[in-house]
């Protein structure tokens, strides 16, 4: 039963007209229930202004003056403006300056009143002077629209003489506009409004009331240290962060529980006859963690309802062969499965490996079961083709289809569709997710990634599904050696290449491309395959890229795979899931430009078989701290979790997965590393509630409310 006015909209606040309102909207911001969940970015301790003074150099300082005068100052250096501005309160006067802002000539003016905040300086003959500082214009209360007044307290109290929150500018507002809007918000929620997070919880953390904890978030009392405020660990913020979680981690909650009560029309069962035809595919034996995520799945496709599970497995850890046996046990149910992969060439490659361990030659000894049927419907393939394949799904010839997200299509329909399986999920919104299980009556669903998402982020994208890790890599594959190189020492690559190539082995050479569109940045990969091919004319050498027609690609793939090549130079798209044990060098150029858990993903094309592989990372200098940390990262350790983990710590949730489609929610105030400790209490709350039958009606209201508003299509049940 959420209350009135958190769930109003923004107009509705004084002050707030169209263009402020388009503003906040576009920061996400359409309730006053999403203002306040905006927390403060840090807070400033103006409660105890210094007097000018007693500042010193070294001090990071709140002063409140007058300015006498402001304006843009001469330099000697061409091109480089300084606006400088003094400043005088009761005991002194000091000089603030900030560098190349000479728009705040307009902003900043002779006989304002101001507040100051920012590192004091010694400044040569100059004296002191505050350097770049945070700085606020305040305006008189009576100066103000008096209509307004009213309901506000005096600015002087909002801006100045407490510890203030500081809010990130969006559009058009100013962090004092919002910390008006907010107080004003505030002032109007009623006593003793609905409180999401239950009580006994409250009472056991010894946590104040929602609207208690709102007041001390962005308006904290004076007495609070500034250091936990802006660690963001008072008890206020620490509540909030978890109700933010536990609204989250309740609606995932619901929608794992109610696929519970979802009775699938295909139902697999596994006999004997089954797990001999499973073992008659198997090239090799499965790792004991390959057999128990078997084990889940199997387990979960005999269940009443459908399976949504996540298959978590570092790169190369072999996640295909246990969705094939998943998939072996459907068919041989006379259910339908569809493999949907991310990229044409993942989707190819999927094809090929299937086919030719479904292949019945290769099936000696098994009991002569059914030909599998498997086809591939991609982008590339002819509309001929289509023509008859569509019916062939249709009336359920084929009996395993792989392909990219042309099996989401409105005309690709299916007799029985029992199993989804959705390789590097990650590339794939939740939407794609559903759209692929909707082609069926509540198929089962088998999602796999092998971006190890970190155990945080995993709750909050997947915390509906259940999740199965394969920990370990195959038998027989040695640790794969990396190395940072400034690229000006290139020739020692060269000399790595030549001397694995002679070895027998392949290469790849990878070029990053920020945008495979841009014709400049293709001329450039091009550019680097073919001085490659002039360095080694004794190698074959090959270009493979994005841009490429679907058949070029897949000839140039299949040519590497086959060993008919020696170098593959080729941008990102080897990126997911490419498998060619025989390559075991890998260059990659500008390695600065690329992300963390990418830099992962592409060094899994290597060391995927028996020989000892080595990955160079080429960096071009100057680079970033950033770069220099995510190359350092990638040459102390190969484990896939520590490296997402990492990632996450570098980039934060949004970018993770580099784009917002791929459905990670957006958390209004957690922060999925700062807070995992209450992402995990709020994960076991929130399921022990909702299987335990005890979530409160009104919770549950709020809960579907607030998650049909955030999130839109995807609803809870
Ligand atoms: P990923 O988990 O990255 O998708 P793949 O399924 O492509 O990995 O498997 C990587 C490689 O390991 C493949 O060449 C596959 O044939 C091989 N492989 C998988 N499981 C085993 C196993 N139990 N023993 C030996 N080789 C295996
Ligand atoms: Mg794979």
């Amino acid at each position: 039963m959420p209350e009135d006015v958190m769930q109003m909209p923004l107009q509705y606040l004084k002050g707030v007209g169209p263009r402020k309102a388009a503003d906040l909207k576009k920061a996400g911001l359409n309730t006053v229930e999403d203002l306040l969940f905006r927390f403060p970015r840090r807070y400033e301790d103006r409660s105890r202004m210094q007097s000018i003074i007693s500042l010193r150099p070294g001090m990071t300082a709140a002063v409140t003056g007058t300015v006498l005068n402001a304006g843009l100052a001469q330099t000697r250096r061409p091109g480089f403006k300084l606006f400088s501005a003094l400043v005088q309160d009761d005991s002194g006067h000091i000089q603030a300056v900030w560098p190349n802002q000479a728009f705040l000539k307009d902003v900043v003016k002779s006989q304002q009143r101001i507040v100051l905040f920012g590192k004091v300086e010694l400044w040569g003959s100059r004296g002191l002077q505050i350097t770049d500082p945070e700085f606020e214009i305040i305006k008189d209360a009576a100066l103000r629209d008096p209509g307004s007044a009213s309901a506000d307290p005096p600015d002087s109290q909002l801006h100045t003489g407490r510890i203030v929150p500081v809010y990130e500018r969006t559009g058009s507002l100013t962090t004092n506009m919002q910390r008006r809007f907010v107080w004003q918000a505030l002032s109007q929620l009623p006593d003793g409004g609905f409180d999401p997070v239950p009580a006994d919880i409250l009472e056991r953390e010894r946590w104040p009331d929602r609207k208690t904890a709102l007041w001390q978030t962005h308006f904290p009392s004076s007495d609070t240290a500034i250091e936990a405020l802006n660690a963001f660990t008072t008890a206020a913020q620490r509540r909030l962060v978890f109700e933010d979680f536990f609204v989250f981690q309740t609606g995932l909650a619901l929608r794992r529980h109610e696929n519970a009560q979802v009775r699938k029309l295909l139902v697999s069962k596994v006999d004997d006859r089954i797990r001999q035809c499973a073992r008659a595919v198997l090239p090799f034996k499965l790792t004991e963690g390959q057999r128990d995520a078997l084990a889940d799945i199997v387990a979960d496709m005999q269940r009443t309802w459908p399976m949504q599970r996540l298959l978590q497995g570092d790169v190369g850890s072999g996640k295909t062969i246990v969705a094939l046996l998943a998939a072996v046990v459907a068919m041989e149910n006379g259910f339908q499965v569809a493999f949907m992969a991310p990229t044409e060439i993942l989707a190819e490659q999927h094809y090929r490996t299937i086919a030719k361990m479904l292949d019945p030659g290769r099936r000696s000894g098994a009991t002569g079961g059914t030909p599998y049927r498997v086809a591939l419907l991609s982008g590339r393939v002819t509309s001929a083709t289509r023509r008859d394949l569509l019916p062939a799904i249709e009336r359920g010839d084929i009996h395993l289809i792989v392909g990219t997200q042309a099996l989401i299509q409105q005309h690709v329909t299916f007799k029985a569709l029992g199993l989804a399986i959705i390789d590097e999920q990650h590339r794939f919104g939740v939407v794609q997710r559903g759209t692929l299980a909707a082609k069926g009556s509540h198929p089962d669903v088998l999602v796999m990634t092998a971006t190890p998402i970190p155990r945080t982020l995993a709750l909050t994208e997947c915390g509906d599904m259940e999740v199965s890790i394969i920990r370990g890599l195959p038998p027989g594959r040695q640790p794969i050696k990396t190395i940072v190189k400034a690229d000006s020492r290139r020739d020692e690559a060269f000399a790595l290449m030549r001397e694995e190539i002679t070895r027998g082995r392949q290469v790849y050479v990878i070029y990053p491309l920020v945008d495979e569109s841009e014709k400049i940045e293709l001329k450039a990969a091009t550019a680097m395959s073919e001085q490659i091919a002039r360095i080694f004319p004794e190698f074959r050498v090959a270009l493979l890229h994005g841009r490429m027609k679907g058949d070029e690609k897949d000839a140039v793939m299949q040519r590497f795979a086959a060993g008919q090549l020696d170098i593959l130079v080729s941008t990102t798209v080897v990126e997911v899931g490419v498998d060619v044990p025989n390559a075991t060098l890998m260059v990659v150029e500008h390695a600065e430009r690329f992300g963390l858990s990418q830099l992962h993903q592409l060094r899994g094309r290597i060391g995927r078989g028996r020989h000892a592989s080595t990955c160079v990372l080429l960096y071009q200098a100057p680079w970033t701290d950033d770069a220099r940390e995510r190359l350092k990262a990638m040459a102390e350790t190969s484990d896939g979790f520590v490296i997402a983990e990492r990632d996450l710590r570098l980039r934060g949730p949004g970018d993770f997965f580099g784009t917002r489609q791929s459905g990670v929610p957006m958390l209004r105030a957690g922060d999925l590393t700062r807070d995992a400790d209450l992402l995990e209490r709020a994960f076991e709350e929130a399921r022990r509630r909702v299987d335990g039958g005890i979530l409160h009606p009104d919770l549950q209201a709020y809960v579907r409310s607030v998650w049909q508003r955030q999130f839109g299509l995807i609803t809870v049940g």
